[in-house]
């Protein structure tokens, strides 16, 4: 009997998920997005005094075809929404999106008709950060636990696609 025969089912193609897994997770390449204050905070987590590149994080790209994070760092107007959306289209999959701040999570402070009441109205959301703004650490912390959400990802498939899936799956049963 062959090796393949002795094993069960899925095990070659869990070993490679696995893999995936761990080297989407150990790699962000994350989009330059910067949109108000937090993105301050966000570019002192990328420099010396935080640096973010200890842990494979810190190539910011110019352009989203390089890119598989978007960090949506500050308050997003009515005007930049198209744009962001269009930024985030040209990413290749699998990308996730971290919602940096209570401005881009909710819209904050910012409760008027000029500022989207969230991100999440214009694209998927994988990770929230509150705060006003969040420190770099604490930047650090929530791209750890995306880390951790990405790496037991299916292939293919970002945070948001992954919960959908299942519960698709839930309702099914
Ligand atoms: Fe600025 Fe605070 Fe909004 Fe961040 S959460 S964009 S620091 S007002």
């Amino acid at each position: 009997m062959g090796v393949e025969e002795k094993l069960p089912t899925g095990v070659l193609l869990t070993t490679l998920e696995g893999l995936f897994g761990y080297m989407r997770s150990a790699s962000f390449w994350p989009a330059t997005f910067g949109l108000a204050c937090c993105a301050i905070e966000m570019m002192t987590y990328g420099a010396p005094r935080y640096d973010s590149g200890r842990w494979g994080q810190e190539v910011f790209r110019a352009s989203p075809r390089q890119a598989d994070l978007m960090i949506v760092a500050g308050r997003v107007s009515q005007k930049m929404a198209p744009v962001l959306r269009q930024i985030y289209d040209q990413m290749p999959n699998p990308k996730f999106v971290l919602a940096m701040g209570v401005c881009a999570s909710t819209g904050g402070m910012f409760n008027n008709y000029a500022i989207v009441q969230g991100v999440d109205h214009v694209v998927p959301v994988d990770m929230y950060l509150p705060g006003c703004p969040p420190r770099p650490d604490m930047l650090i912390d929530a791209m750890f636990k995306l880390r951790e959400k990405v790496a037991h990802l299916p292939v293919g498939l970002n945070a948001v696609a992954a919960d959908e899936a299942a519960e698709a799956r839930q309702l099914e049963a």
